[in-house]
């Protein structure tokens, strides 16, 4: 038996302990429901369990896992917690898990076609399998990026390309400013990548909503006409199917029509939604979608592929070529009419990330996957009944996919005590450890999230994070909230008191 070359890892070792690693993680996924689902640190209280600096000579991977087990451990989040509501789950399953597993193991970065042949043309034909389970046409083409932002900012960046190419040789100096159009609900990678392509805060024109929370088409196509005729050039429609707080669905069909008669980029934003496309009542919500320039699509968040995994697509992949493409002499490879991935976006390095899509595609099959996504919606059916019962409760409509927006509004609550006892119950339900849930704001006022999307979640969990929800709201009566006078001022969480934490925006 060889050595792993000096001062490598011994290859028995290596087994001995990848063994013990992968029996950990079998027993840690089947047994994750009995963690608390919120990290109960304070801050710096992990940092501060950590050595200053690095050993000076290694250590033993025994003295690893220990603090891993020790320290690190509960300072985790467990997102693939069964009760995990909050945001929108991100949930890996076990194929995912064992290719992410053999994708570390091969360590290929897939830059050029020749860098790795196998993870190029995998990823193109498990995008194609994903296109069609998804059921847009064969004339997307795909590539996988690490998450929806950085898909996003791509597709703009091809939009930025076609509608203002003088940008690319001569920079923005002399060009006139660009507007990206979107609505108040549209994802903050929205704002980020426009601002990073050099259009400013101000590229982006809130384009005005319906009722739904749905874009204003009528709006969109003012606002475009009305900037045209100034010395503003549009650039792009974003529309989102399925927004991050209350998965609001855009008119997309109608939008299409309005960017092409402007000959604007269309980009549709369908992050979390994307996999209910696949099931054929949900195809309503998805109507116009297979007109647009770019899809983006998160395997990673609602088809149980480990994070990170985006996908985007791309009618004609001509103008993000274009943007992206720069082969110096050392990458080079003479090959003909093959593609390579540096030549798709900012990053030269790739990750084999199809290869866990591939995984989860083949284990669940379409069917399987169907299913799942039906188990979500029906659980998010359920609980919708449910609260639509409970008297003292509202509930936010429509709740067109897996997310339930709900709040605790009796009768006579004012909106600004309303909104305290909501974040109130949320700190408690969530200090618990029993569910973790999110929230949002509608119009200034609180709501609370419940996102199922994980792919353990079963109807005792949904149930579950509601009867939590309904005793913190009890609770709330008794104590009376005198001391309530903001929100969230002076909030119990757990046994310690201290200000409310930021919350993380929702990925
Ligand atoms: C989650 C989400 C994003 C951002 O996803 P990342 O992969 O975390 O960048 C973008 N858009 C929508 C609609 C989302 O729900």
């Amino acid at each position: 038996m060889t050595e792993w070359g000096p001062g490598g890892m011994p290859p028995e070792e290596f087994r001995r302990w990848g063994h013990r690693f992968v029996d950990w993680v079998a027993d840690y996924l089947s047994g994750v429901g009995d963690y608390p689902v919120l990290a109960a640190v304070e801050p710096g209280e992990v940092r501060d369990r950590l050595a200053a600096e690095a050993p000076a000579s290694g250590e033993p991977v025994e003295a690893l896992f220990e603090d891993f087990r020790s320290v690190v451990l509960p300072g985790i989040t467990h997102w693939n917690h069964p009760a995990f509501f909050a945001y929108f789950a991100v949930s890996g399953s076990g194929p995912g898990i064992l290719g992410e597993l053999l994708t570390a193991a091969l360590n290929v970065n897939a830059m050029v076609w020749k860098s790795s042949p196998a993870a190029t043309e995998l990823e193109q034909v498990t995008l194609d399998w994903l296109r069609s389970f998804i059921g847009l046409p064969p004339t997307f083409t795909g590539t996988i990026n690490d998450t929806a932002s950085i898909s996003t900012f791509h597709a703009l960046a091809a939009a930025r390309e076609q509608q203002l190419p003088e940008a690319r040789p001569g920079g923005l100096a002399g060009a006139p400013p660009g507007r990206v159009y979107a609505t108040a609900e549209t994802h903050s990678s929205i704002v980020k990548a426009v601002r990073a392509l050099g259009l400013g805060h101000d590229g982006v024109h809130a384009v005005a909503t319906g009722a739904g929370r749905g874009m204003d088409p009528a709006a969109l196509a003012a606002a475009i006409d009305r900037d045209a005729r100034s010395r503003l050039r549009p650039v792009a429609v974003v529309a989102t199917i399925g927004t991050t707080s209350l998965t609001a669905v855009d008119p997309v069909d109608e939008i299409a029509d309005i960017a092409a008669s402007r000959g604007l980029w269309l980009h549709v934003d369908a992050a979390y939604a994307g996999p209910a496309a696949a099931l054929p009542r949900m195809r309503a919500h998805f109507r116009g979608w297979e007109r647009a320039d770019s899809i983006v699509i998160n395997p990673h968040k609602w088809l149980f592929t480990p994070i990170d995994c985006s996908a985007l697509y791309l009618r004609d992949p001509a103008a993000l070529h274009a943007a992206f493409s720069l082969t110096p002499a050392y990458l080079e490879t003479g090959e003909e009419g093959v593609a390579h991935n540096m030549d798709l976006g900012l990053a030269l390095g790739r990750r084999f990330r199809a290869l866990k899509l591939w995984f989860v595609m083949r284990y669940f099959g379409q069917d399987g996957l169907r299913a799942i996504l039906e188990r979500h919606l029906r659980l998010a059916r359920d609980l919708a009944d449910l609260v639509d019962a409970a008297p003292d409760w509202q509930r936010w409509r429509p709740s067109l996919f897996s997310l339930v927006v709900l709040r605790y509004a009796p009768a006579g609550m004012g909106s600004g005590r309303r909104d305290a006892v909501n974040m109130a119950i949320m700190e408690q339900v969530n200090a618990s450890g029993a569910a973790l849930v999110s929230h949002t704001e509608i119009d200034g006022e609180v709501w609370l999230r419940i996102a199922i999307g994980n792919i353990h979640t079963l109807e005792e969990h949904v149930f579950g994070a509601w009867t939590a929800l309904q005793d913190g709201a009890a609770e709330a009566g008794q104590a009376g909230w005198a001391d309530l006078a903001g929100p969230l001022r002076g909030v119990r969480r757990g046994r310690t008191t201290r200000p409310r934490p930021t919350p993380p925006e929702p990925p």
